[in-house]
């Protein structure tokens, strides 16, 4: 408790799963060969020399070459054969000083260490190490958690903070805030804290891209199950990083934000709340963190006569845990991440089973995509310290470059609108090959199966082979005719098929670019942030927005990754602008701070330019990455890195400060 009653959250390490001790290694050397054998062995070199504190063995030569990613990831980053033997040997070294010197803990590293460790990781990227401590719990400097306090800023005055939402991006605000100990409030429109991990729960749901690239710097889960996490995993790992940073009691579940608007004269935000029964409260605050999500509202076309159907009708988000599909006829439409996961998992219990597909998904390969960790794994996590945080790492570091070398358009490409580039299209080839393979037999689903866009333009799916044995299936037909109409009984098809059908599932995605849909939040001079936006959300950093001060967004506009980075960390770092910002207020002894439209209009033009040249920004391609004025509004076309540079600091020349 802090001087003015504010609790302030203090965290050893910044990381909320932190660890002292680990077993001790007892294991032969034959034993560990074994378990050097099935290591990632960058991650596990890294572990090691931090256990030891013995950086030597790290020599350029070791490094990682990081070979770009076109499809699968290349194992331990692409080292040589001849890196992999000196690699294992060095690993086995070093696990065997582990167990005779009874090496059982690492503390914080000196910063000469970490940076050894971070540059052989890195392959000498030096100008990544400031983002890569950020996510390294063993670095003195992670620069994520607020290095001041809100008692030492400004213990006189009184200030408030409103923060919209309780899922991944409204935890990381809330554990942020609670950090420098500034008082806020966090609502909640649901009853139960989790935001897309709580209302998803149709059968086969999981994370679709690795488990341990998708979780907070300061809450490292050591000990995931499985390599692509069950939605249950998520929610009950996002339950515990609440309870573990006391903010589930914090919660105010069932309050709803409708309306937010901005008194000049008294410089603060009048934000009413609505209850489910309806009930109204007004409350004032200095400022406002809107969290309240991108894929959240969903979209379910309007066909003609879809409310004369007689049968069960759900939205995937909106799944009727009591509706059995067992030996059902089930229309699924849709193909795209949620149609993915869904078909699969209920086909082999159905009468009968539709998918419309309006465009076939690209989908990489993941053989691994239902496994668990390996015995491996957890013998590491297990036994060497702090191994998973160094294996999270390595991840979220491969995650910087991703895929962005397969997406890049280049000009004039004569082989579009199928493919954008050399890289694209050579990625097109392998996948089509893929295709091919599992469809052997079924020509005609084949030529169906096939994007007739290019790789990476939408959103590419994890496959090991069960979308094709669905679609494959003797009880599944695929349906690619557009729908004309819903009947009582079922859908009928343009080209006059009826298809009766007892349930349908909408996967028919969400409504992303309508930002802060159901919100009014007046500005500056009475204007509304729709009005402003005119359909066309655009926020600087994807957090502030000009004409509504003090007012910051997490998980804004353009903030989003798809071939590259990790969520977690945007969320985070919008998180920690905010509060950088919030203490510019503080400190400054102003009332707020308000973005300037130009540096909104440099922010967005340099977002567009570069998200013109991928293969999402061509001009014939149509995804939910783009909004309803064709601009790509949802997603950051450069890297983690980038976000970590502009977020490093409010600048003062991109903000009127309001006395
Ligand atoms: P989505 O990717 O937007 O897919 C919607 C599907 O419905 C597409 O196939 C779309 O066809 C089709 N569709 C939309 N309107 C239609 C219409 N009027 N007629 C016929 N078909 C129509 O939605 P989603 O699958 O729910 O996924 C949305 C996003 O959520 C994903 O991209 C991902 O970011 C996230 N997600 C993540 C996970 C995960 O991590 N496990 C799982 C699910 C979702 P077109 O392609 O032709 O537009």
């Amino acid at each position: 408790m802090s001087t003015t009653g504010v609790d302030v959250l203090r965290v050893p390490q910044d990381d909320l799963f932190w660890q002292d001790n680990y077993e001790p290694v007892t294991e032969t050397d034959a034993e560990l060969l074994r378990i050097v054998e099935g290591a990632d062995l960058p991650a596990l070199l890294a572990a090691l020399a931090a256990a030891t504190g013995d950086t030597s063995a790290l020599s350029p030569e070791l490094r990682p070459p990081l070979t770009p990613v076109d499809t699968v990831n290349h194992p331990h980053g692409g080292m040589s054969e001849d890196q992999q033997d000196r690699g294992r040997q060095l690993a086995l070294a070093g696990l065997r000083r582990l167990r005779d010197e009874r090496i059982t803990s690492v503390d914080t590293l000196p910063g000469a260490v970490v940076t050894s460790i971070l540059e052989y990781l890195a392959n000498g990227h030096r100008d990544w190490i400031g983002m890569l401590k950020h996510e390294l719990d063993l670095a003195p400097d992670k620069g994520g958690a607020p290095g001041w306090q809100y008692d030492d800023v400004a213990p006189d005055r009184p200030f408030s903070v409103l923060i919209v939402g309780s899922g991944v991006a409204g935890i990381a605000a809330a554990y942020r805030f609670a950090q420098a100990g500034v008082p806020f409030t966090i609502i909640e429109a649901g009853e139960c804290l989790g935001g897309t991990w709580q209302k998803n729960r149709y059968p086969g749901v999981r994370l679709d891209t690795p488990t341990f690239g998708y979780s907070y710097s300061f809450a490292q889960r050591p000990d995931w199950p499985h390599q692509f996490a069950e939605g249950h995993e998520i929610r009950e790992y996002l339950e515990t990083v609440a309870r573990k940073a006391g903010l589930s009691e914090r919660i105010e579940f069932g309050s709803r934000l409708v309306r937010a608007e901005w008194d000049e004269a008294a410089g603060m935000w009048v934000a009413t709340t609505r209850t489910r029964d309806g009930a109204e409260r007004t409350r004032r605050f200095n400022a406002v963190v809107s969290a309240t999500g991108q894929l959240d509202i969903p979209n379910i076309p309007d066909f003609p006569g879809r409310d004369s159907f007689t049968g069960v009708a759900m939205h995937s988000q909106n799944w009727d845990e009591s509706v059995d599909w067992r030996g059902k006829r089930v229309a699924v439409i849709g193909t795209g991440a949620s149609a993915y996961q869904i078909v699969p998992a209920i086909v082999d219990d159905v009468e009968s089973m539709v998918v419309f597909q309006r465009s076939a998904p690209w989908m990489l390969p993941a053989p691994a995509y239902h496994e668990g960790m390996t015995d491996t794994f957890a013998w590491l996590v297990r036994k060497v310290p702090h191994y998973a945080q160094w294996f999270r790492l390595w991840v979220t570091l491969l995650g910087i470059p991703g895929r962005f070398h397969t997406v890049r358009a280049e000009e004039d490409w004569p082989a579009a609108p199928l493919s954008v580039s050399q890289k694209n299209q050579e990625v097109r080839d392998e996948l089509v090959y893929r295709l091919a393979e599992q469809f052997a037999g079924h020509p005609e689903l084949l030529r169906h199966a096939v994007p007739g866009y290019p790789p990476g333009a939408k959103r590419m799916l994890r496959d090991n082979g069960v979308w094709a044995r669905a679609l494959t299936a003797e009880q599944t037909q695929l349906e690619t005719s557009p729908i004309r109409e819903f009947t009582p009984g079922g859908i009928v098809t343009e080209d006059g098929t009826e298809h009766n059908v007892d349930i349908v599932i909408y996967a028919t995605g969400f409504r992303p670019s309508e930002y802060l849909e159901g919100i009014t939040i007046v500005g500056r001079e009475g204007r509304e942030i729709h009005d402003f936006w005119q359909g066309d959300a655009r926020a600087y950093n994807g957090v502030t927005v000009p004409g509504f001060p003090n007012f910051f967004m997490v998980y804004g506009p353009n903030v989003g990754g798809v071939v590259a980075g990790s969520l977690h960390f945007m969320l985070e770092r919008a998180s920690e602008y905010s509060l950088k910002a919030v203490r510019e207020v503080l400190e400054r002894r102003v009332t707020a701070l308000d973005v300037k439209p130009a540096a909104l209009d440099r922010f967005v033009e340099w977002v567009d330019q570069e998200n013109r040249r991928m293969a999402w920004g061509q001009p014939y391609v149509r995804t939910w990455y783009q909004n309803g004025c064709g601009r790509v509004s949802q997603i950051w076309p450069f890297t983690n890195v980038e976000y970590w540079n502009v977020t490093e600091s409010v600048r003062p020349e991109d903000y009127d400060f309001l006395p």
